[in-house]
């Protein structure tokens, strides 16, 4: 079953869509086994992706990125949802995307020393806002960064890393200023080699095994002033200016995802039988199948309108939010259907869609919940 494509893509966006898709059956699915079993990603894999610039396609030239756009970016999204192993894979090459945050926010001096390290793939980004006792509440962090003479000093930790092992520079919210809730958080680049800096737990997951997971610590840590993305107290603005951008990316790949799981099961039931028929010819099959093509097709015409907006430069927080929403749960069902139209093979990990399925579940949950995207709908109500 073809995915429907619709004009939104140049001949050149869709050109990088190719060597996207060749790398990931090259570089991605022979090994992903093995990563799963190591529980995390070999580093190699974002050299290979930063020698074909896939890391930051939408970083300019004079950065080191190839000058693509940020369509680019949300195809890097939409294909590892569409490829069988980017379900065990995490974000991977989804690190490049605070590569933005960068480009938009760093000072000409940041510029100059990260990005083109993390378009070649040799330095690995992670954002890390997640704490113990908060997650969707960021302003409640409690990661604390004191002045002293020409640092910050830093003290506190984080979970739920993606890349958190990985990872050679985070970005990091930190408290500032305690008593003045979001005008108090602030973003710093902290180099992972620095002293203080603690890796934590490699977290075991329900799905997305090869991708590392991680809590961090960082205990009287020191990083230079010059560290701080963004003004100081500007982090919540450094953060949520690439947010609508941001969630598209996880629409993006659960639409993809769900492309996926739905043509893998049309394979699926146009095998196997049951009673004496195809499992594709029962009456219910049928229906589910049609009504889940039907609800995709839908996701996808809603999913290249708000693409469209990112090129007119017209995506807003509440469009955004309402992809991320509409995609991520219907992913959720699309999901559970094709899982039941396996029957038991669907739940064996040797059958891709059981690892889709797993992986599905943290759409609704990351980026802001589904909870919290309804709360951003209401608001532009
Ligand atoms: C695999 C994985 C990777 C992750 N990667 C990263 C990362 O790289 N960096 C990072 O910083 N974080 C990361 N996270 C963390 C993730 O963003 C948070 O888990 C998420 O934002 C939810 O926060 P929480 O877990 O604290 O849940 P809570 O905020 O405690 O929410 C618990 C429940 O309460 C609901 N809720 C909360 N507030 C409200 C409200 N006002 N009204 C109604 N319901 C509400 C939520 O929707 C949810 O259902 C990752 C998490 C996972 C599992």
């Amino acid at each position: 079953m073809q995915a429907e494509q619709s004009s939104v893509y140049t001949p050149e966006h869709e050109a990088f869509r190719d060597t996207l898709r060749r790398f990931l059956v090259e570089e991605l699915t022979p090994h992903i086994g093995a990563w799963e079993q190591a529980g995390i990603i070999d580093r190699s894999f974002w050299r290979r992706a930063g020698a074909l610039g896939l890391m930051c396609p939408g970083i300019p030239e004079e950065y080191g990125g190839p000058g693509g756009d940020f369509v680019h970016q949300l195809i890097v999204s939409e294909e590892l949802g569409r490829c069988a192993a980017g379900a065990s894979a995490g974000v991977a090459l989804e690190s490049g995307l605070p590569s933005f945050h960068i480009l938009n926010f760093g000072t000409a001096e940041q510029r100059r020393r990260w990005l083109p390290a993390v378009c070649a793939g040799e330095v690995i980004l992670t954002v890390a806002m997640t704490e113990p006792h908060c997650g969707s509440d960021l302003q409640a962090i409690r990661t604390a960064a004191v002045r002293d003479g020409d640092d910050y000093v830093i003290n506190g930790s984080k979970i739920y890393i993606s890349g958190g092992i990985n990872a050679d520079l985070a970005l990091v919210a930190v408290k500032t200023d305690p008593a003045a809730g979001a005008r108090g958080v602030s973003v710093l680049l902290v180099e992972s080699d620095r002293p203080g800096y603690v890796r934590g737990r490699n977290l075991h997951k329900m799905g997305m095994r090869a991708g590392d997971t991680a809590e961090l610590f960082f205990q009287n840590l020191r990083v230079p002033a010059t560290s701080l993305l963004g003004p100081e107290g500007g982090g919540f603005a450094v953060l949520m200016k690439e947010l609508p951008k941001e969630r598209l990316t996880i629409a993006a790949r659960a639409l993809g995802a769900s492309e996926l799981a739905l043509a893998l099961t049309l394979d699926f039931v146009r095998e196997r039988k049951a009673f004496g028929q195809r499992i594709i010819d029962f009456q219910n099959s049928r229906f589910v199948l049609a009504q889940l093509h039907t609800e995709i097709a839908c996701g996808r015409a809603f999913y290249d309108d708000c693409v469209a907006r990112v090129l007119r430069g017209e995506l807003d927080n509440s469009r955004s939010a309402m992809a991320k929403l509409w995609l991520t749960e219907l992913e959720g069902r699309v999901m559970d259907a094709c899982v039941q139209l396996h029957g038991g093979a669907g739940y064996m990990d040797e059958f891709p869609i059981s690892k889709l399925y797993t992986a599905a579940r943290i759409h609704r949950i990351y980026g802001g919940t589904s909870e919290i995207m309804k709360y951003t709908i209401a608001r532009a109500l």
